[in-house]
Formats: structure tokens, sequence, C-alpha cells
């Protein structure tokens, strides 16, 4: 592509996705607010109402590629006292940002930070009641290893949600929405974070995942039952949903 990173091996597309997140780690939150218009808020709340953490049992969630935290304080929130939520990510900044706002907002007790990558997930089979991942699985090299060790560590009966971008239905605002994202998004990112390179990556990743039917397929062939897709705005972003059965 003319950005220059479709044709990286693995190892440095990791190395790559690292970089960025190192570097907007700090300014990472106010960056999505401003992006999205706040939406991501929602969005996110969406997804966390389709989790509904068990307000009696104790309920175990995976937040994989939980970056700040967002996702994983709204399960412990909406959780009751028994919930435990586990935050994993492969960036060390990111998670020092999650920390320091789970502190802040008092809800360390109920948060385990780990650094590890969702290609191969530090725990045993059958461990956690939910799994998410939110704008995370576009980032990460091999997708199938991913989904695949999302299975494995869910027990029966558990959940697989992921947020992700999707594709806009319609043309018109499709187009709108293309020269948001390839021009505005890199200059507010240059602005905020200095780095703008950055977020020219990330709008590319978008692109470049695949349609929501063919990652539904990708989630069915993990070996998840009733694997379906809600699409939020538009088609801006989509729920992903599978079922380990
Ligand atoms: N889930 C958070 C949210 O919605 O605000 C953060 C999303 S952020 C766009 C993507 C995150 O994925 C970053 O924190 C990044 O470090 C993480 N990530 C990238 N590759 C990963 C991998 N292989 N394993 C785990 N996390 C990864």
């Amino acid at each position: 592509t003319h950005f220059g990173f479709s044709t990286v091996p693995l190892p440095d597309k990791q190395r790559r996705v690292d970089a960025v997140f190192h570097n907007v780690a700090a300014r990472y939150d106010l960056m999505n607010d401003l992006m999205s218009a706040g939406l991501h808020r929602l969005w996110k709340d969406q997804l966390v109402a389709a989790v509904h953490p068990s307000k009696k049992r104790p309920f175990r969630h995976l937040d994989v590629a939980g970056g700040t935290g967002d996702v994983g304080f709204r399960v412990a929130k909406a959780g009751g006292p028994q919930t435990q939520v586990t935050l994993l990510d492969i960036n060390p900044d990111m998670l020092a940002v999650g920390r320091a706002r789970a502190e802040k907002n008092g809800l360390a007790g109920k948060l385990t930070f780990i650094e590890a990558n969702a290609e191969s997930l530090p725990f045993p089979d059958n461990e956690f009641d939910a799994y998410t991942i939110a704008f995370g699985i576009r980032n990460v090299p091999r997708i199938d290893l991913a989904l695949s060790e999302a299975f494995r560590v869910l027990r029966r009966g558990g959940r697989f949600l992921c947020l992700e971008f999707s594709q806009v239905d319609v043309a018109s605002l499709d187009k709108l929405y293309e020269a948001y994202s390839f021009r505005a998004i890199p200059a507010i990112g240059k602005l905020v974070t200095g780095d703008g390179e950055a977020y020219r990556y990330l709008v590319e990743s978008i692109r470049r995942f695949p349609p929501a039917e063919d990652f539904r397929v990708m989630i069915e062939q993990a070996g998840f039952a009733r694997a379906s897709y809600t699409k939020l705005s538009g088609g801006v972003v989509a729920i992903h949903s599978g079922w380990k059965l």
C-alpha cells in the first residue's frame, strides 16, 4: 500500500503496533474521544451490556488488548462483588495508564493486569466466563491464533465478544467516512500526539480488516457456535459474538 505497511513480515507488524501504542499511550483516551466524538463510549457500553456479568455469582472476565481499561472497568462496574476482571495487553505503556486509572476510580481491587500476547494466553483451559476484545483484534498479527486461544480459555457456555471497526453500508456515508478517516484522523493524531504516522497506520489497519461476514466465519472456524454480529452506527463498528458450547 502507499503507507508501506502491508508487506511487513509478522514480527515486524507486532513491533510496529507496539511502537504506535507506546507513542500514543499517554494521549490515547483523549484521542478516542476526539476521533469518535465520544461515540466509542456508547459502543463499549453496548459491548458490556452483552457481557452482563452475574451480580450474585463468581464471574471471571478476560478483556484482551484491554489497553487503558475502558472495557475492563465497565465490566467490573456492571458485575457483583464476585466479579473479577483480568485485563491483558501486550503493551506495558498502555497497561501503566490503565493501572493508574484503576487506582483513581477505586476499581483496582477488581482488576488484575497482565502483560501478554493475545496469540498465546498465559491461562489454563476453561478459565473464563467471558472474553472481550475491543479495537484490538485487528492489531494482532495472527488473528486465527488469537481466536483459538479465546476458545481455549473460555469455559463451556462462555461467550466471546469482539468490538471492532467494520464496513459502512451506505455508499455516500462511506465516502464521507473515508475522507474523514484518511485525512482528518491522521491530522488530529499529529496535533494531539505528535505522531500522524501512528494514526495513518491505525486507519490503514481498519481498511485491511476482513469484512464482518468473513470475520464471522473465522470465529466459527475457531470452534465457536452461533457466531453472529450486530453493526452499530451505520456499520462504522460491529459487535461480534460467539459461544463455546
Ligand atoms: N481495548 C482498548 C480500548 O478499546 O480502548 C484498547 C484498544 S487499542 C486500539 C489496541 C490495543 O491492542 C493496544 O493497547 C495494544 O497494545 C493492544 N495489542 C496489540 N497487539 C496485541 C497483542 N498481540 N496481544 C495483546 N494486545 C495487543
